[in-house]
């Protein structure tokens, strides 16, 4: 079975690749070259489901090949103290094409704003799957607190201002192996994998 994935991001074929071992998992772009989906919907359900429909769309009206499985994903960090930013807006909360550390530093200036040091957070991962016209959804959630400083450098994006719960460090700190046991992405890979097996 093909599976295409609708993102660029090579650790997230790995991802996929260790997961479906006996698949042959594609990045979008190897198809459809440069095409760009536009993340205008309100939640990070509204975009994954957004970018697979529009791709597995693309795809089947190109090859005439209704084989294929899409999958997309979109995810980011809430902070219910500030409004629910960064929320669907993680990546690019400092504009578009913000580096991580221009995101961090406006997540940062928002809590000294509130004067919160320390606050209640959590990482949400929505993961889009299309086949035969039809559209599943899993999530995963890690929750934890943001404080409002940089600690570490492992991870990316917000992980040096995370500590997950039953923690002292932050993401930053702790290694991608311990992560990998509890994030929101791996929770959401569990589920992704489950409806796979049924489906296909
Ligand atoms: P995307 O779903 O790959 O577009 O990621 C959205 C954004 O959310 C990323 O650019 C990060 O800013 C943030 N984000 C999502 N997951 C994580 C994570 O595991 N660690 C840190 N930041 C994350």
């Amino acid at each position: 079975m093909k599976i295409i994935l609708a993102s660029g991001n090579k650790g997230k074929i790995k991802e996929f690749e260790k997961l479906m071992p006996n698949d042959e998992i594609i990045a979008f772009k190897e198809i459809l070259g440069d095409f760009e989906v536009i993340e205008d919907q309100d939640t990070f359900k509204g975009n994954a489901v957004k970018k697979a429909q529009t791709i597995y769309n693309k795809i089947t009206e190109y090859n005439n090949d209704t084989d294929i499985v899409v999958i997309s994903d979109d995810s980011g960090i809430t902070v219910p103290k500030i409004n629910n930013e960064p929320g669907i807006y993680s990546a690019r909360y400092a504009g578009e094409n913000a580096r991580d550390i221009d995101n961090n530093e406006k997540l940062i200036l928002k809590l000294k704003e509130k004067h919160l040091d320390k606050t209640k957070a959590f990482y949400t991962a929505c993961i889009a799957i299309v086949y035969k016209n039809e559209t599943y959804t899993v999530h995963g959630w890690m929750h934890g607190n943001v404080i409002s400083k940089q600690l570490g450098d492992s991870g990316f994006g917000y992980d040096p201002m995370f500590i997950p719960n039953g923690f002292e460090n932050t993401l930053g700190e702790l290694s991608h192996e311990i992560k990998k046991e509890f994030s929101h992405r791996s929770k959401a890979l569990k589920l992704a994998k489950k409806v796979l097996d049924v489906i296909l």
